[in-house]
């Protein structure tokens, strides 16, 4: 019997157990994998992007955008680099606020195994639980070892990113099995996959790469982002497309600016006057060269190439730059959880609160971490959510 069982020992169920066993409580953490924390080990190339020093709550989509609020606030970036200190462990700054580590990803892992051994925490892995029951005011675990007893019950199994190490819906079912509503999970921070026919003519363009801003979305759900935008041989790729992938929505398109900061329209207008310039050397020098000739190319006007600017009509170089300022295309869909990073979705936040995780329906029953409705940008926020989740129902077990 012990006050605090968790399953999923990765981010957010780690730093739970530390903060929770630190108190004094007996806790059991819970994994059915035989590594310990995977993805904190894979990401970041490596290196874990484990925090965004500008996290707050506009960084995060759900379909209850304030829950994240209490949380980020009591454990903030701030208090994650102060315990890194504490551990000597040594990181820097990538690039807008994202913290990476200077050795390894491990050095995170072995830290949170080393608050987990100062809060004398109990292992069991690896460990499958096959079922939950509520016994009474206490929690009953069958698994696949010894079953088990506890007063509480924290769900940071994560979520569905990843399949091929060992993520599953395991928090979802249990959040049905016990009445709670879950917001449809989708693959998120995913690359996306476009029509191979329509493509073709932008498939020569792979390598190319270049800052682009971008939107989809109406209203709240609306996500706009100024990124890196890598073309493939089959789509569109890198930071951009990751970020806004979690706000894309089937049968939606996605909104690019090709130039963006920039009066195309004005630009090309001015360079006309006086100029003798070919109309795809004027582009080659706003542009990647590949990319110019590739949109003069596919757009449809065979002489457009080689004209002189100075020869072709303003009606269509207005054309052409409000072409490349609102490049619409539709997405045919996602490569799925197999190349996502995270998921979205997950359990509804207005069946928990915000202070504890804990399900306001099932009295010692908390989630925590991923498996939440709660998703960060692509950027050190998704770790942050999970410290901040973690801390704040470590403290309230
Ligand atoms: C390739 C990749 C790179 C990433 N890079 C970054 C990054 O640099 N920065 C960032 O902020 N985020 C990154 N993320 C996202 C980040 O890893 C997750 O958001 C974060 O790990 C979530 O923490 P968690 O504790 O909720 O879940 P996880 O860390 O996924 O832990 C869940 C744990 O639960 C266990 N589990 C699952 N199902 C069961 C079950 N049925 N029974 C028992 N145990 C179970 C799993 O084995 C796992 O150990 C990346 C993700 C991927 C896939």
């Amino acid at each position: 019997m012990f006050d605090v069982a968790i399953i999923g020992a990765g981010a957010a169920g780690m730093m739970c157990a530390a903060v929770a066993g630190q108190r004094g409580l007996s806790v059991v953490l819970i994994d059915h994998a035989s590594r310990l924390a995977e993805k904190i080990r894979i990401s970041g190339g490596g290196r874990c992007n484990f925090t965004n020093l500008g996290a707050s709550p506009a960084q995060f989509l759900s379909e209850n955008l304030h829950f994240c609020r209490s949380a980020l606030a009591g454990y903030t970036p701030q208090d994650f680099l102060g315990l890194m200190r504490e551990h000597r462990i040594a990181w820097h700054e990538k690039h807008r606020g994202q913290l990476f580590c200077d050795h390894s990803s491990e050095d995170i892992i072995e830290m949170l195994r080393r608050e987990c051994e100062r809060g004398r925490v109990t292992w069991r892995m690896p460990c499958a639980v096959r079922e939950i029951t509520r016994d009474g005011e206490s929690w009953a675990l069958a698994t696949d070892g010894a079953p088990l007893r506890a007063a509480r019950l924290v769900i940071a199994t994560g979520g569905m990113a990843i399949p091929q190490l060992g993520a599953t819906d395991f928090g979802l079912k249990v959040a049905r099995q016990f009445g709670l509503k879950v917001v449809e999970p989708r693959p998120a921070l995913v690359p996306l996959t476009f029509d191979a026919q329509q493509w073709q003519p932008f498939a020569e363009l792979s390598g190319v790469a270049l800052e682009v801003s971008l939107g989809t979305g109406q209203g709240k759900a609306r996500g706009e982002f100024l990124e890196d935008l890598l073309f493939t041989h089959r789509g569109l790729s890198g930071p951009a497309i990751l970020q806004i992938s979690s706000y894309w929505k089937p049968g939606t398109a996605i909104e690019i600016d090709l130039a963006p900061g920039r009066d195309l329209a004005k630009e090309l207008l001015q360079a006309k006057s006086g100029a003798r310039q070919q109309m795809h050397t004027v582009l080659a020098g706003l542009w990647p060269k590949r990319l110019a000739d590739a949109w003069l190319a596919q757009s449809g006007d065979a002489g457009l190439a080689q004209a002189r600017l100075a020869d072709v009509p303003d009606r269509k170089l207005l054309d052409l730059a409000a072409r490349i300022h609102h490049w619409s295309l539709a997405p045919t869909g996602t490569a799925g959880y197999k190349k996502a990073e995270v998921m979205r979705g997950g359990v509804d936040t207005r069946a928990l609160d915000q202070k504890s995780l804990q399900a306001r329906a099932v009295p010692g029953l908390y989630f925590i971490g991923e498996t939440v409705d709660v998703t960060g940008w692509l950027g050190g926020y998704n770790f942050q959510w999970a410290w901040a989740s973690a801390v704040a129902c470590g403290r309230a077990l």
